[in-house]
């Protein structure tokens, strides 16, 4: 699905965000990037998403080098098989929870009736069938992640990157966003999930840690790391 070599990302002023990292995600894997505040997490996911080149090194997708990919042809790889969770939902005020999630398919070209259609589908799917006609200030930050969940796999991407998305949550919330993001990966959706929250991420099948821009470990390694020595 995911394979990143030698990815370096430097910002202005000398920053170096990622100084070097080689990370390997297989479809339908579900991933939680851990690691203290500044390792690079979310420079790695929006790397991973696309929404950055990197500096160096490159990034395979579903088999395209990102790298070498004209922006028309990467913005239609993201548009289509990536769908993006964030910490603070990044919702249109004054907007409807189904044009929110239907605004997400405007790239679809589908007909409005057809996105709305598809947008109400996947308000149902998080739950929310009965906010659809809620703005945002009038649901809870429970309900605003969940429509921003809706939003994001409206389009059925194969890939869902979530940075904190448990972050500004009471942890009843929290714990409702994660049941519905593995969910969405046992219907076979690849997540990967940055969490500061030791028991989120212990919760979740694969742990990879960062530290300086680094991943310092992966338990994906540990394990077939114990199975080579079997
Ligand atoms: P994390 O998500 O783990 O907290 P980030 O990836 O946001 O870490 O940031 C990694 C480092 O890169 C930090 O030192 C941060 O200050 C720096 N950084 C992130 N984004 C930018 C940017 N747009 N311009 C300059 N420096 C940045
Ligand atoms: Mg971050």
């Amino acid at each position: 699905m995911i394979t990143l070599r030698d990815v370096t990302k430097e910002y202005s002023g000398g920053v170096r965000a990622l100084a070097g990292v080689s990370l390997h995600i297989g479809a339908g894997e579900l991933v939680a990037i851990v690691g203290p505040s500044g390792s690079g997490k979310s420079t790695m996911l929006n790397v991973l998403g696309t929404l950055d080149r990197p500096t160096a090194g490159t990034v395979h997708i579903d088999g395209h080098d990102v790298g070498r990919l004209p922006d028309a042809k990467l913005s239609a790889l993201r548009a289509t098989r990536i769908g993006f969770v964030f910490q603070h939902f990044h919702l249109a005020a004054g907007t409807l929870a189904i044009d929110n999630v239907a605004d997400g398919l405007l790239y679809t070209g589908l007909r409005p009736a057809v996105r709305r259609r598809k947008a109400a589908a996947a308000l149902e799917r998080v739950g929310l069938g009965h906010r659809l006609d809620h703005e945002p200030h009038e649901l809870s930050g429970g309900e605003r992640q969940r429509v921003a969940i809706a939003r994001a796999v409206a389009g059925e991407p194969a890939l869902l990157l979530a940075d904190e998305p448990t972050g500004a949550l009471d942890s009843a919330s929290g714990d409702g966003v994660m049941a519905l993001l593995r969910e969405l990966h046992d219907a076979g959706t690849t997540v990967v999930v940055i969490t500061h929250d030791r028991e989120i991420a212990a919760g979740l099948p694969r742990q990879v840690r960062m530290r300086d821009g680094l991943v310092v470990d992966d338990t994906a390694h540990d394990t077939a790391l114990a199975e080579a020595t079997l």
